[in-house]
């Protein structure tokens, strides 16, 4: 009766309680390099860059149309410095299709207005900003930030600025009213508390100059500006500058087992996707993995993945082997590689328990997300799920299915969609994340692992090639 029990009820476990010893230490060997991408990768410029270095050592190469192509090669191809996607090609003909993973590396952060410097009443100086992506805006007060991007030349030139994430560097805050004076402040609601207006940057203090002359701390630090990057204020109407969180990421907890830090939506995902597709060797389809820009703001623009970069570059290989792109896309299975929120028992409220996804249950496996009645949701077809699920279990992934909270509670979408509506097979699948969008996230180091292998074991389905573990 227990086996047939078993049998019948579908239960998720608790990840540590189903693998070894040594799959553990595979877990925590993993986390380390997690972090290590997490402190590189705090925009979608940096997260593209430390990509290109990591790809380059595992022998990719920059694509140029029309280079001769074999089972196994690996190239990457950059979109104007804040996307990217890389490729190991397959055994099989772009006619049968192509598999991708994609996920994205922008995240929620404070980019600065066009004309951001502000001198203050208090002779203290501002960068004014514009939140990119849903914040909790309270939660970007009284922490240390970094800055970070570039800045486009009046001569042509670009500069890179990066102040605040190196040991010994300053950093910037938002300043928050003292709990003394606050009276105001908490009879607000928590989404009134803190306006967007009110989101400006403390970058200055110290005045130069005649005391008769206006602006003299803003002045000042002109002039440092000037100094370091050559610039002047005119320059930042060709700029992009992010306020991002300054603290490195870390391991949560006495047993060291999650990882905290910004931005883990979705470069956890990014990090999968990466690890997976470097340890392909030579596939059955070949096999492509995408870090996507502006997800979190609808996934627009020419570097978005509503952007025909995309088709653009499949069509090119496509057009080496005298393949069609709609026959290739019309083959392809993509998993939108993007986190689920994780159920959080201080919130229980927010979720229903038994179809959330739980932190160290592995890789979360979502059919559909959207808000009021699943709209904006790529809903994945039933016969993929199969496939998928066969491949999972097969290479002894760790996973659960979930969706997002309860119905009706809120909601959320993803790159999937626009896969979809490319005739492309996509489900969504990804790492479960605690305080999701926060300045500072948590996810699991066994989730991140689990999501790392099932993306590998997609791209290798119906493959003879050894699992590399
Ligand atoms: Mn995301
Ligand atoms: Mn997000």
């Amino acid at each position: 009766m227990k086996d047939l029990r078993e049998q019948l009820f579908y239960t998720p476990k608790n990840g540590y309680d189903r693998i070894g010893e040594e799959q553990r230490d595979a877990i925590f060997a993993l986390g380390e390099d997690y972090k290590a991408f997490l402190n590189h990768a705090r925009t979608e410029r940096a997260a593209v860059q430390y990509c290109v270095q990591l790809a380059e050592s595992a022998g990719f190469v920059p694509y140029r149309e029309g280079m001769p192509l074999t089972a196994g090669d690996r190239i990457y191809t950059v979109n104007r410095g804040k996307a990217i996607m890389l490729a190991v090609i397959g055994r099989k003909s772009l006619a049968e299709g192509i598999r991708i993973a994609a996920a994205h590396v922008d995240a929620p952060r404070l980019d600065l207005k066009p004309l951001p410097l502000t001198q203050e009443a208090g002779e203290l100086c501002t960068l004014r900003t514009h939140y990119y992506g849903g914040i909790k805006k309270y939660q970007w007060t009284a922490i240390p930030l970094a800055l970070q991007g570039v800045v486009a030349l009046r001569d042509g030139s670009v500069v890179d600025v990066e102040i605040g994430t190196h040991p010994g560097d300053p950093v910037f805050t938002v300043t928050d009213i003292l709990p003394h004076l606050g009276k105001d402040q908490m009879a607000k609601s928590a989404a009134e508390a803190v306006t967007g207006e009110n989101l400006r940057v403390l970058c200055g203090s110290v005045p130069e100059g005649d005391p008769k002359d206006s602006d003299r701390v803003r002045f000042a630090v002109l002039k440092l500006l000037n100094e370091q990057y050559g610039m002047t204020e005119a320059d930042f109407l060709s700029a992009e500058l992010s306020i991002v969180p300054a603290f490195p990421a870390c391991d949560v907890g006495f047993d060291r087992a999650l990882v905290g830090g910004y931005g883990q939506d979705d470069r956890s995902c990014a990090f999968a996707e990466l690890s997976a597709l470097a340890a392909v060797k030579v596939p059955e389809k070949t096999a492509v993995c995408i870090f996507a820009d502006k997800e979190e703001i609808g996934s627009v623009g020419a570097t978005g993945m509503q952007s025909q970069y995309f088709d653009m570059f499949i069509a090119s290989l496509c057009r080496a082997q005298g393949v069609a792109l709609l026959d290739c896309f019309g083959r392809s299975e993509c998993l939108s590689a993007d986190v689920s929120a994780a159920y959080d028992p201080l919130y229980a409220e927010a979720y229903e328990k038994s179809n959330s996804a739980v932190a160290n249950y592995g890789m979360s496996l979502v059919k559909y997300t959207g808000s009021r009645g699943k709209s904006g949701s790529n809903d994945a077809n039933a016969e993929y799920l199969g496939r998928l699920r066969r491949a999972f279990d097969d290479a002894g992934v760790v996973y659960h299915c979930c969706e997002l909270g309860k119905v009706d509670q809120g909601g959320g979408g993803t790159v999937a969609g626009f896969m979809g509506n490319r005739n492309i097979e996509t489900v969504d699948v990804g790492v479960p994340v605690l305080s999701m969008h926060a300045p500072f996230e948590v996810v699991s180091k066994l989730d991140v692992y689990m999501t790392t292998r099932a993306i590998r074991a997609f791209y290798m389905m119906d493959s003879d090639e050894e699992d590399g573990e």
